[in-house]
């Protein structure tokens, strides 16, 4: 009998700042496999001032979540395309139990999702957050901090000049931790309920955490 083909559709979940972005990239590459962010697909939106862009903006800068059915016709879409065939990372969806139920349904025979919880206290948060930059260029992100660049804010790899996102500023930060709160956390018993949950802990450095990602965790 031939063999089913599961097909990994692993969910990064953890409040903004944990790191899930970082860890989502680095097992994209481990496991060939890409790395959806919804926030950052929003972002380039934003940039190029399309219709969803101006859409999104101020929602955006306050920390507010942008309504499901944009964001699963955006997902949606990106699913549908060929390099997500045999299986995809998704940082920063779904955001709510409304769009879990929904990413469901647009889910193909043998996708079987797997969610890894980043643990992280909401007091380290906000100090991670304010240091935060982004190489526009390849997506690495640093921290001014904890993973400071070789060289004052620009990338190691690619030299692009780095940038601190809008909405990572303290204000903006605590409205997104309260949204997260509200909205997004009781996915995690949603999904624990179903026995698909991992939890790891998020408090060390990116490389240990992507480790323990890497060692404990079975998508
Ligand atoms: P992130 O980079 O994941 O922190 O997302 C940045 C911002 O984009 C969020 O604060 C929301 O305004 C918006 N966003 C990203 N993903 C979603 C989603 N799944 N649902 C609603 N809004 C989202």
């Amino acid at each position: 009998m031939e063999e089913i083909k599961i097909i990994p559709v692993i969910i990064f979940l953890g409040p903004p700042g944990a790191g899930k972005g970082t860890q989502a990239l680095r097992l994209s590459r481990v496991k060939s496999i890409p790395k959806i962010s919804t926030g950052d697909m929003l972002r380039h939106a934003v940039q190029e001032d399309s219709d969803l862009g101006r859409k999104v903006k101020s929602i955006m800068a306050e920390g507010a979540l942008v309504d499901d059915e944009t964001m699963l016709n955006l997902v949606a879409d990106r699913i549908a395309r060929p390099d997500s065939k045999d299986g995809f990372i998704l940082d920063g969806y779904p955001r709510n139990i409304h769009q879990a139920a929904q990413l469901e349904k647009v889910l193909r025979p043998h996708m079987q999702i797997c969610v890894v919880v980043i643990d992280v206290p909401e007091a380290e948060i906000i100090k991670r957050v304010a240091g935060r930059r982004t190489c526009p260029q390849c997506e690495r992100i640093y921290n001014v901090h904890f993973h400071p660049p070789k060289a004052d804010e620009v990338c190691d790899v690619d030299g692009t000049k780095l940038f601190r996102r809008q909405d990572d500023q303290e204000r903006v930060v605590r409205k997104r931790l309260t949204t997260y709160r509200k909205e997004t956390l009781p996915l995690i018993e949603h999904y624990k309920k179903r026995g698909v949950l991992q939890v790891v802990n998020g408090v060390h450095l990116e490389e240990e955490v992507g480790n323990a990602i890497a060692s404990q965790v079975r998508c």
